[in-house]
C-alpha cells in the first residue's frame, strides 16, 4: 500500500486535535483520592526501568519492609497488589473462600455492602450483620454472631468511608481464633494515617490503597497475611478462581524466586516506596497524633459555626468527616461552587446518605491545620 493510500483510508472520526495533557489545581478534601506528596511525585515521574532489574527488586524488598512497619507487623507476604483498594479487597475473598464456604460480614455502609457482593460472586455461604449507616459494632454483637454462625472469614471495615465510623477492633482477633476464623479487616481509610497494630490486634488478613493515608496516587492496593491465612490458602482443594489475583501466584514475584506474573507498574511501586519513606521519617506515633488532632480542630470548627455532625463523638473517623448539610443549602451545588470557585473538593454523602451529608477528608499529606482553617474559614463567610 503507497503512503498515499494509508493515509487516506485512516479512519480519523476519532482524532481529536487535543493540548498538551492539563488537569487543574485542587484541594482534595473529599473521600479520596487525596492529594499526593510532591516528593512521591517526583519519584512517580522517574524513567521506568524493568520490572527484574536488580535495583527494581531491591526496592521491591524496601517497600515490602515499609509496608511490614506501617501495618505494624512481621507478616512474610506482605505486599502492594497492582491495582485500587478494590482489587487487594477482591484477592482478599478470591484466594481466602472456597465455593459453600460461610463468611460473616459486618455491614455498617457501602464498602460493607461491596464485601458481601464480592463474596457472594465467589459462591461463598454469605452471612450478614448490618448497623444503621453512621453507628459501630460492638463487641458482644459480633462475638454473638461469630459464636452462632461459626464462619470461617469474618470480615468488617476498619474506617467506613461512606459514613465516617471508625470501628474499634480490639479483642476480635481473639474471639477469631478461639472460633477457628481469620479476621478480615479493610483498612483502606486507616493504615498511615490512623493506629492500627495487624500483629497485636491479631488481625489474619488486611488490604488498603495508595490513595489516602499513603499520600500517593490510586493505583495500588497494600495486603498483607500472617501464617494462619497461609495455612488456610494452602489447605484449598480447588484452584483460585482469578488468575491476576492468586496470591500463591503473586508471591512467586514478590517472594524469594521473584519470578515474572505480571509487569509490575514500576512507577507506582517508586512512588509508594516515597510515600511510605515519608511516613517512616515522620514516625506512625507523629502521624497518628496529627490526624486526629487536625480532625478534631475540624470538628470543634464545625460544631462552633452550628454544624451538626453525622456520627457520635466515640466512634468518629478522624480520615472521614460526615458532616449535616445545612437545611438552606443545596448540597451539590454548594460542592459545585467550592471546587469550581476555589478548587476545593469535598463529597456527597453515599447511598442512604446522599444528599443528606457532606464527606470531608483529612488523609495523609492533607491532614494538615492550614487544611482546616481554609474550608472552616470558607463554610463561615458562606453558608450563613
Ligand atoms: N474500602 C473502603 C473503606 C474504601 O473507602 C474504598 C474506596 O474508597 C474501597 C474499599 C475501594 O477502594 P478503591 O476505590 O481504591 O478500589
Amino acid at each position: 500500500m503507497t503512503e498515499t493510500k494509508l493515509i487516506s483510508t485512516l479512519n480519523k472520526e476519532n482524532l481529536p486535535h487535543l493540548d498538551k495533557t492539563y488537569v487543574p489545581s485542587r484541594l482534595l478534601l473529599g473521600p479520596g483520592p487525596s492529594n499526593a506528596n510532591p516528593e512521591v511525585l517526583k519519584a512517580l515521574a522517574l524513567n521506568p526501568i524493568g520490572h527484574l532489574d536488580e535495583a527494581y527488586i531491591e526496592l521491591m524488598s524496601e517497600v515490602q519492609k515499609l509496608l511490614r512497619y506501617t501495618w505494624q507487623c512481621n507478616n512474610r507476604i506482605t505486599l502492594p497488589m497492582s491495582g485500587t483498594g478494590s482489587a487487594a479487597m477482591e484477592a482478599s475473598i478470591a484466594n481466602f473462600i472456597e465455593p459453600g464456604e460461610k463468611i460473616l460480614i459486618a455491614k455498617k455502609g457501602y464498602f460493607g455492602d461491596r464485601l458481601v457482593d464480592m463474596a457472594s460472586r465467589y459462591n461463598a455461604d454469605v452471612s450478614v450483620i448490618e448497623k444503621e449507616w453512621g453507628e459501630a459494632f460492638t463487641f458482644e454483637e459480633i462475638k454473638y454472631e461469630i459464636e452462632t454462625k461459626k464462619p470461617v472469614i469474618f470480615a468488617i471495615v476498619h474506617a467506613e468511608t461512606s459514613t465516617g465510623v471508625l470501628q474499634p477492633l480490639e479483642g476480635i482477633g481473639d474471639l477469631c481464633r478461639k472460633n477457628n476464623c481469620l479476621f478480615l479487616v479493610d483498612a483502606v481509610t486507616s493504615l498511615g494515617a490512623l493506629e492500627l497494630f495487624i500483629d497485636d490486634w491479631k488481625i489474619d488478613l488486611a488490604y488498603s490503597c495508595s490513595q489516602k493515608g499513603l499520600s500517593c496516587p490510586p493505583g495500588l492496593s497494600p495486603f498483607t497475611m500472617n501464617k494462619r491465612a497461609e495455612d488456610k490458602l494452602s489447605a484449598r482443594t480447588s484452584k483460585v478462581p482469578n488468575w491476576y489475583l492468586d496470591l500463591s501466584l503473586l508471591n512467586r514475584y514478590w517472594g524469594s524466586d521473584r519470578v515474572y506474573h505480571h509487569t509490575a507498574p514500576v512507577n507506582m511501586n517508586f512512588a509508594i516506596r516515597e510515600g511510605l519513606r515519608l511516613i517512616a521519617n515522620e514516625g506512625l506515633e507523629n502521624i497518628w497524633r496529627r490526624h486526629n488532632s487536625n480532625a478534631i480542630k475540624l470538628w470543634k470548627g464545625l460544631e462552633s459555626l452550628g454544624m451538626d455532625l453525622h456520627v457520635s463523638s466515640e466512634f468518629r473517623l478522624p480520615t472521614l468527616t460526615t458532616v449535616k448539610i445545612p437545611p438552606a443549602v443545596d448540597g451539590d451545588a454548594y460542592r459545585n461552587h467550592l471546587l469550581k470557585n476555589f478548587g476545593i473538593e469535598i463529597g456527597n454523602g453515599l447511598g442512604a446518605l446522599s444528599g443528606k451529608v457532606w464527606r470531608i477528608g483529612l488523609m495523609g499529606f492533607n491532614s494538615n491545620e492550614e487544611n482546616v482553617d481554609r474550608l472552616l474559614n470558607l463554610f463561615d463567610t458562606e453558608l450563613k
